[in-house]
């Protein structure tokens, strides 16, 4: 039987998804080649890249002023490309530091530009969303992270602000309905709600672009990728193929508004049951509490083997929190199933009963 599979990233995906994916790399659209055999510049993965870019900009409900992209380097190699095509030489992009992913945007970004951090949550250990802060009238742009993968909190609501709104939404996109317009670039890496690992999506809104002055590597350069369709170089046609199946699903089952629902109701059954059970509690603030990701520890550190063995053997995997935070970690990413929360619920219970 499968493993319910609650792993951080990469992480579950529909079962039907890996059915056609692995069809695809046997023999695709009846070629008799595999799509990991063809060119990418072939009519048939042409396709592919096409009907992906256009699904994405449907499901966020977004115009043609904006362009869907398929890049490699994962998200982090989104923290360098986002100031080199945004912030002017000597230019002062603010950030929110809400975990560890910011925290290295953060980094790469102090290597190109005088980086104002308006806030951090550093100082209370990251369990909550630091919500006072100023932006510079003449920052370049706000970066934030959506979702706070390592240490569970999300923002519910984004700031609204007077320069370009740029936000890491890698491990919470197409989780939640929001207003996609809000956001002037958005990028995520595939791996944690979309496709396997090596593609990394970004979504841009044309007019931010090209006003830095600055001389762009190619690769690092949005409006390369975005002339040349999102084929620079050679894609990563089998990330891009399974993310398309993994929106294709998503479309089917009513896209974001309706894996809204079912994510909520994921995330409430074991928020309740952390809130209920007295041998647990959560990790973030609960207002800022991700409904993606949920940190929790046991009251009593005694009971670790014995919890641990009992999520085990009831064929849960991925359990275990981030090394720095320790204690657990359940991600409840779109493809996982409410019956899977159910199991670990179950297993809180019987930990309950039986200590
Ligand atoms: C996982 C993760 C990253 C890093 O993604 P890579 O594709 O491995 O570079 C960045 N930001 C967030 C919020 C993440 O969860």
């Amino acid at each position: 039987m499968k493993k319910h599979n609650f792993s951080a990233g990469p992480c579950v995906l529909p079962q039907e998804v890996l059915q056609k994916a692995s069809e695809a790399v046997l023999n695709f659209n009846q070629l008799d080649l595999s799509l990991i055999e063809i060119s990418h510049r072939s009519k048939d993965f042409v396709e592919v890249m096409e009907n992906a870019r256009a699904l994405v900009k449907k499901l966020m409900n977004l115009n043609d002023d904006y362009e869907v992209l398929f890049l490699q380097g994962g998200a982090s190699l989104q923290f360098i490309m986002v100031p080199f095509n945004l912030s002017k030489a000597g230019g002062n992009p603010a950030y929110l530091d809400t975990g560890v992913w910011a925290s290295k945007a953060i980094k790469e970004s102090q290597k190109l530009t005088q980086t104002d951090v308006v806030a951090s949550g550093k100082d209370n250990g990251y369990s909550s969303i630091p919500k006072e802060f100023n932006i510079k009238d003449d920052a370049d742009y706000f970066h934030c992270t959506s979702n706070n993968t390592i240490y569970g909190t999300q923002i519910k609501n984004f700031p609204d602000v007077h320069v370009p709104l740029v936000c890491d939404m890698s491990s919470d996109i197409f989780s939640r309905e929001l207003d996609f317009s809000q956001f002037d670039l958005i990028y995520a890496g595939a791996q944690k709600n979309m496709g396997p690992a090596g593609a990394t999506l970004v979504v841009v809104k044309k007019e931010i672009l090209g006003k830095t002055g600055r001389d762009i590597p190619s690769y690092l350069d949005y409006m390369v990728h975005i002339n040349k369709e999102s084929m620079f170089n050679t894609p990563p046609v089998f990330p891009v193929y399974v993310s398309l199946l993994t929106l294709q699903w998503l479309e089917s089952l009513g896209g974001v508004t309706a894996i809204e629902k079912l994510n909520n109701a994921k995330a409430e059954l074991l928020y309740g049951e952390i809130d209920r059970n007295p041998l647990f509690k959560g990790f973030a603030a609960v207002e800022d509490r991700s409904y993606m990701n949920a940190t929790f520890f046991l009251n009593d550190e005694s009971l670790k083997d014995k919890f641990d063995g009992l999520w085990k053997s009831a064929g849960v995997n991925g359990l275990g929190g981030y090394r720095t935070v320790g204690g657990y970690r359940a991600s409840m990413y779109n493809a996982l199933t409410i019956e899977s929360v159910q199991v670990v619920v179950d297993c809180m219970q019987q930990l309950e009963k039986e200590s």
